[in-house]
């Protein structure tokens, strides 16, 4: 099956790409403040693992809210990085490029701790498949890394060192700033792998 894969340039979307090697990874720039780092990222990644790369733009800025637009967050999450609908848009917008290339599923990086966020859990996946499956195309959607922590992702991506230190996490910035749940949950992962006291 030809597979499209919605790579960030994170830790997860990288090690799934590692793992699986889809015949297609789509890195979209929605206008989160960290896309063009994001972007750089997801084309080292790509060349590293030899894979296609694609780049596409589509600019939400004015229809999201939270940490990844420095914007203040929403009543409806606690988390300050919440942007509604996110992955709803990032998996709409990544099928129209999956029908253009004939790709016949979309893999998304979501790991078992995204479930602070409604559209990180498993109901989300199944809900959103099923979406996809009744419409034209009949494309599946597939969240390989569902049952996994970030850290079990990794050991059965084995996706290399040199390939992980190219990743990108943080929410707020093209350079990470430490300060932000992305930068934190980076920083956790590597200190568990040894790479960071
Ligand atoms: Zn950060």
């Amino acid at each position: 099956m030809s597979d499209l894969l919605l790579l960030s340039g994170g830790i997860e979307s990288s090690a799934i790409a590692a793992w699986l090697r889809p015949s297609l990874c789509l890195t979209i720039d929605y206008g989160q403040l960290a896309s063009q780092a994001e972007i750089t990222s997801a084309a080292q990644i790509c060349k590293e693992l030899k894979l296609k790369h694609l780049v596409r733009k589509a600019d939400t800025t004015q229809f999201g809210s939270g940490d990844m637009l420095n914007r203040k967050g929403s009543v409806h999450s606690e988390n300050s990085e919440f942007w509604p609908f996110r992955n709803q848009l990032l998996i709409t917008l990544g099928a129209m490029i999956a029908m253009q290339h004939d790709c016949a599923r979309i893999l998304i990086g979501t790991v078992v701790t995204d479930l602070r966020h409604k559209d990180g859990t498993k109901d989300f996946i199944v809900a959103m498949n099923k979406l996809l499956i009744i419409q034209e195309g009949k494309l599946n959607l597939s969240a390989p890394g569902i049952e996994l922590t970030s850290i079990e992702l990794i050991h059965k991506s084995k996706i290399s060192t040199g390939t992980l230190g190219w990743c990108h996490s943080c929410h707020m910035s093209n350079f990470a700033c430490g300060q932000c749940r992305g930068c934190f949950k980076h920083s956790e992962i590597m200190r568990t792998l040894g790479y960071e006291r």
